[in-house]
């Protein structure tokens, strides 16, 4: 395990591995290259001029301040980034690799939900799709990475094959509106049902 520790980076050109880390990381070298994960919050400090810095780890908060000069400093899109300040000159901060998902939201798919048919049914399937056209939840108005559609449609089955009888679609739901609880098997109540659906 990584304890919190305070750690500086000096010297001239060199490169800097520092494994995982968490408490504080002050650069103040010159031309150095340093990377670092993250396994915990980070108040990372660049002092010095011309480093590259790169953060990797997920969860975790990179906490920013640059007041050196011309260092490009990059940090995982799966770690939160907060800019405390940028006092330099020239210094560039980006941002590299994969956002980190969040809950997963479609616990059951259209096809899976069809999967459960019988040969002989007449049932209501539930299942959920993700709204990959939003741009935010409707729902709620947060820009969320997942956005799900609850829906419901009332199938028949005779030998297998399958007519839609009717269709319902629920509204946006994201992680942060969402009224189902991530990864426990909670089911709706029927009232709760009747609300989302309204
Ligand atoms: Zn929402």
């Amino acid at each position: 395990m990584a304890e919190n520790s305070e750690l500086r980076v000096v010297g001239t050109r060199k490169s800097r591995s520092l494994g995982e880390v968490s408490g504080t990381i002050s650069v103040e070298s010159e031309r150095g290259s340093v990377e670092f994960t993250a396994t915990d919050d980070v108040v990372l400090t660049v002092g010095g001029e011309r480093n590259s810095v790169t953060a990797r780890g997920s969860g975790s908060t990179v906490r920013l301040s640059i007041d050196g000069d011309r260092n490009s400093v990059s940090i995982a899109r799966s770690l939160d980034l907060e800019i405390q300040g940028d006092e330099g000159v020239a210094n560039s901060i980006d941002r590299h690799g994969e956002a980190q998902s969040g809950p997963d939201l479609v616990r059951t798919d259209r096809a899976e939900a069809y999967a459960d048919l019988g040969l002989f049914d007449y049932t209501v399937l539930s299942y959920q799709t993700n709204a990959t056209e939003r741009e935010f939840c409707h729902n709620c108005g947060r820009d969320a990475e997942t956005i799900v559609r609850r829906h419901e449609e009332t199938v028949l089955s005779v030998f297998g094959f399958s007519i839609t009888l009717g269709e319902r679609t629920g509204s946006d739901e994201c992680p942060e509106c969402t009224p189902h609880v991530p990864d426990e098997d909670v089911e709706l109540t029927e009232a709760e049902r009747r609300e989302i659906f309204r």
